[in-house]
């Protein structure tokens, strides 16, 4: 997937509309309480900027579902790129209004611009009616010579700034953002083309969230190493013991086919680290995988699937992780996650790190400058790793 992106375009003078994701948390003062998501999208900013180019940013923040919600104003992420940026940050207080419409047209070389909320409006929603749709997307298609994606957490979806403001640009340059290639380049591009041997981790607490991520990295690693409380639905579809652990009962024939077609490239716990209530101050014992009394539940993989995992993980050339080995929340079942962690930070391998709570754990655990790639998509990392073509990359001009 060669996507053109924004460096390989002459942008001077040139209105450049980007869909960035600006959908960062807030607190009730307003006050942006993490600014990672805006630090992602600098390089594509301040690339536009550096030559000359006239930035227009646009975002969703939260579900206002077409209306407006004055607490999911873009204004303090405006504020908050400002900071960060060093440079005056323009603000308009609609999307496809009079004010818009006006700061556009004033914005001049080198100057910024964020729109307000995408959401405010309900023309934003791929759900609605195309006579919704149509005229909020030809205006905000005409407020620019140059049409950018770097929003890789909302690429699987076809909201309008995603999807149909791009298809009404046609004609015009369609490119990616530095961030959405460099996601597309780990998510996508090194998993179908990987260093050998190729190891994935997943994780999590349901088999039903992750069985086409598993069905897919199945076709393409050599080995897939299952931990989290799904391990538990194929303990279970092995006729095995569980206690009150966490378990999809529905998923157990779905458990069944992927053991069977999977061969040995699924690794299952060996271990389990239990406890007798899901409290950090519980009874805890570590028992045989599938050996879980009545009344204990599995809180985290054992030691020995940890060093074994760990081990596996060490002598891979490219490893893939999504999703926690455990209730990586409430130590010390965070062990299992811990230690999968560090031996990926030290592999030496080409890492990539899913979106959610692996990409957070990975960052409190403080490794994330010895990781290749953390995605910061949730949902798009997961169908990425599932395989799935996205429409809204998909229209964007090739190399
Ligand atoms: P996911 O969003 O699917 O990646 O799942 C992450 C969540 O799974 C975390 O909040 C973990 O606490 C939870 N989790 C992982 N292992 C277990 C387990 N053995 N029992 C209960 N929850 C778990």
């Amino acid at each position: 997937m060669a996507k053109k992106t924004v460096a390989d375009l002459d942008v001077s003078g040139k209105r450049v509309l980007v869909r960035v994701d600006f959908n960062v948390p807030l607190d009730d003062s307003q006050n942006v309480t993490d600014d990672l998501r805006i630090r992602m999208a600098l390089p594509t900013i301040q690339s536009i900027l550096e030559r000359g180019g006239r930035v227009i940013l646009m975002s969703h923040l939260g579900r206002p579902k077409g209306e407006i919600v004055a607490s999911l104003s873009l204004k303090p992420a405006a504020d908050k790129l400002a900071e960060l940026l060093g440079h005056d940050v323009a603000f308009a207080t609609d999307t496809v209004g009079n004010d818009a419409a006006a700061k556009v047209a004033a914005l001049q070389d080198g100057q910024v611009l964020v729109l307000e909320n995408l959401r405010f409006n309900p023309g934003e929603d791929r759900k609605s009616d195309n006579s919704v749709k149509e005229p909020f997307a030809e205006t905000l298609a005409s407020f620019a010579d140059v049409y950018v994606n770097d929003a890789f957490g909302t690429c699987h979806r076809t909201d309008s700034s995603m999807y149909l403001v791009p298809l009404k640009m046609a004609g015009k340059p369609r490119v990616a953002g530095v961030l959405l290639l460099k996601e597309i380049r780990y998510l996508a591009d090194t998993i179908s083309n990987p260093d050998r041997p190729f190891v994935a981790i997943v994780g999590g607490a349901k088999v039903s969230d992750k069985i086409n991520v598993i069905r897919n990295l199945l076709t393409v690693c050599d080995k897939v190493l299952i931990g989290g409380a799904m391990a538990y639905t194929f303990e279970l579809a092995r006729g095995n013991k569980v206690g009150k652990s966490l378990v999809e009962p529905d998923k157990i024939e779905l458990a069944r086919e992927l053991m069977a077609s999977a061969g040995d490239k699924l690794e299952l716990p060996v271990d389990t680290h239990c406890g007798d209530d899901f409290s950090a101050d519980c009874n805890k014992v570590v028992v045989t995988a599938g050996q879980i009394p009545d009344d204990f539940e599995g809180l985290d993989i054992g030691p020995e699937t940890a060093k074994r995992y760990a081990g596996l993980v060490s002598s891979a050339k490219t490893v893939v992780w999504n999703g926690p080995m455990g209730v990586c929340e409430m130590p010390p079942f965070d062990a299992g996650t811990r230690i999968v962690a560090e031996a990926i930070a030290n592999s030496g391998a080409t890492s990539i790190i899913g979106g959610g709570d692996s990409a957070a754990a990975i960052q409190q655990l403080g490794f994330a400058d010895k990781v290749t790639h953390i995605s910061t998509g949730g949902g798009a990392s997961l169908e990425m790793l599932e395989g799935k073509k996205f429409e809204a990359v998909e229209l964007l001009d090739e190399e």
